[in-house]
């Protein structure tokens, strides 16, 4: 391997160059203490920057093996790491000067979320750390700054790395204290499914956040405090006794006024499917891993989905038991998402009446009288609820704040009043018999098939000019066709989307082949993803350094609103 003196030379016989002379520099550099990677340069001073890698040994890194032998600590070292490092590369990025993107240094962003990304991967048995970057390699005009990158490469990244990605130079407690965090909240997830549990929401936990664009604490927010009667005590391995409102299982209300902390609630369980770092105010609100949030979503794409449990004897007589739209309803695009959750193996719905169809969540009983059940395709979620209980295993936790209709069906309802949750079960229990009516049954449902089984568009996919590109969360540009995320709301990270992208073009490049069904593809990937990191879907020349590993649910919500699915 070629070593810095090397890259040095080299740097120096370019020096003042045609841009383009920096091509030179792609291959691996043996740095005393790391290894630099120049995966790929960059073409001109104004295009995206060049790619870069560090590879420190875990012997050289020293890291205790405790710290990353088991993979929820690992994904936490990782982000803490990532973190650190970030925060050096701020101090030097744009210090090196020159034109277009010149000097710029570049890493992954984490926010409150801990994900599992390309941007820093540690191996779990070796301990070998590798952080990817991004560098403007600098240019005068457009000829090669050599001296610029010189004190890039030999100056600041070095001390970037010394700092950050060694653990002599790391404080040795709050690296016991990341890990500690993540075995507590392993430990919250595993108790969950022990003890027949759904969430977990710590007292003292901050759910709301400081603004729409923030996704920081509030300050001076009303601190969560769990009703008694609902009062669960966890032991963690390292905080200690832990009390908090634990849901059960089954269906569950969160009921209250507007404006009491309801939707506050419910979108800090939906994030509890992943960790959150220490003083987020979140970090032991725990979801049970599969939950799904479910919402009205007008105008998405539907294909072959069996919603006949929900919908069906449609007007028009579309056929419901494999029900295709361009443009879904609110009912039927909600109807659609339970479906798609049922397939995405969710063991929890999360619903806020905010974001739904009325007309799928409830049929009030003045209207059943007028409009007779047979004239009426909809059969809401509410008729569906239990059975989607008792009968496939799948929990509900709802907010409704104005319609009383699922009194009758919760197990558990819960009043947030004055952002303090209110344990009203029996209350409201007792309210309710007095409206009893008599609905009748709802019609029996054959459990959907979940057969689906995609057929490769290999015009599409398997060409040279193929472009993907992800914006923001929103979505993501398939040549020119969108995939709109904007709904899928558990996505967090736009880095997320970017895996999204090249998980489905490995899709349809080597699982759908008409045969294996949606489920089997997404087991696939998601073993593949588990076993050897999001790089094993990648392919190309080098590894993209934005990318931030989704779970099996979004991947899922990717494949079906992606209109060109051939299914
Ligand atoms: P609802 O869904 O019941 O109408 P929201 O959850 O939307 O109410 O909350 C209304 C407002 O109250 C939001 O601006 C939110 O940030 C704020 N809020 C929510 N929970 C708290 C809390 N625990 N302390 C202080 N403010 C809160
Ligand atoms: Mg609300």
């Amino acid at each position: 391997m070629k070593n810095a003196e090397d890259l040095r030379a080299l740097l120096d016989r370019i020096d003042r160059r045609g841009y383009p002379a920096y091509k030179d520099t792609k291959g691996t550099y043996a740095f005393g203490k790391y290894v630099l990677g120049i995966d790929h340069v960059q073409g001109d001073p104004f295009a995206a920057p060049s790619k870069v890698s560090i590879h420190v040994s875990g012997k050289t890194a020293g890291f205790p093996a405790a710290l990353y032998n088991e993979r929820h600590r690992r994904i936490a070292l990782q982000d803490y790491l990532l973190r650190q490092f970030g925060r050096w590369i701020d101090d030097y990025s744009f210090k090196a000067r020159g034109s277009g993107k010149s000097g710029l240094m570049g890493v992954s962003r984490p926010e409150q979320e801990i994900l599992e990304r390309s941007a820093c991967r540690i191996e779990e048995k070796t301990g070998d750390i590798c952080v990817r970057m991004e560098i403007g390699f600098p240019a005068n005009g457009r000829t090669v700054n050599a001296g610029e990158l010189k004190k890039i490469l030999f100056g600041f990244l070095p001390e970037c790395v010394e700092k950050s990605l060694l653990y002599a130079s790391l404080p040795a407690g709050k690296l016991r204290e990341n890990a500690d965090l993540a075995d507590d909240q392993q430990y919250i997830r595993e108790k969950l499914a022990e003890q027949d549990l759904v969430v977990f929401v710590a007292n003292g936990a901050v759910l709301p956040r400081e603004s729409g664009v923030s996704d920081r604490p509030m300050k001076g927010a009303v601190v969560f405090s769990s009703p008694k009667t609902l009062e669960v005590t966890l032991k963690l391995p390292h905080k200690g006794e832990l009390k908090g409102m634990g849901i059960r299982k089954g269906i569950t209300m969160i009921a209250g006024g507007g404006y009491h902390g309801k939707s506050t609630l419910l979108e800090a369980i939906e994030r509890g499917v992943y960790n959150h770092i220490a003083g987020d105010g979140r970090e032991y609100v725990i979801t049970q891993d599969t939950a799904m949030k479910i919402r009205a979503e007008d105008g998405r794409s539907v294909k072959n989905v069996d919603i006949s449990m929900f919908i069906r004897d449609l007007p028009n007589g579309k056929d419901t038991k494999s029900f295709y739209s361009e443009d879904a309803s609110g009912s039927t695009s909600q109807a659609a998402g339970v479906v798609e959750a049922m397939e995405a193996g969710a063991g929890l719905l999360l619903i806020d009446e905010d974001t739904s169809a009325t007309n799928f969540m409830i049929r009030d009983e003045l209207m059943q009288r007028v409009v007779n059940r047979s004239k009426e395709p909809i059969i809401p979620f509410i008729d569906r609820v239990k059975e989607l209980y008792e009968k496939e295993g799948v929990s509900t936790v709802l907010v409704a704040g104005s319609s009383g209709s699922y009194f009758f069906k919760a197990d558990c309802i819960i009043q947030m009043d004055n952002y303090r949750p209110v344990d009203i079960t029996e209350f409201a229990k007792k309210e309710a018999e007095a409206f009893r009516v008599e609905a009748g049954e709802a019609p029996s449902y054959e459990r959907p098939a979940f057969a689906r089984c995609p057929m490769s568009d290999k015009a599409v996919w398997d060409n040279d000019r193929l472009k993907i590109k992800t914006m923001g969360l929103d979505g993501i540009l398939i040549n020119k066709e969108t995939i709109d995320m904007r709904y899928v709301e558990q996505l967090v990270d736009a880095e997320q989307l970017g895996a999204l992208g090249y998980l489905l073009k490995y899709a349809e490049l080597h699982l759908f082949d008409g045969r294996r069904t949606i489920r089997e593809a997404v087991a696939m990937l998601s073993k593949l993803i588990a076993e050897k990191g999001i790089e094993a879907v990648c392919g190309g020349t080098y590894l993209p350094i934005h990318l931030a590993v989704p779970r099996a649910q979004e991947i899922y919500a990717c494949f079906n609103r992606y209109r060109g699915l051939r299914l």
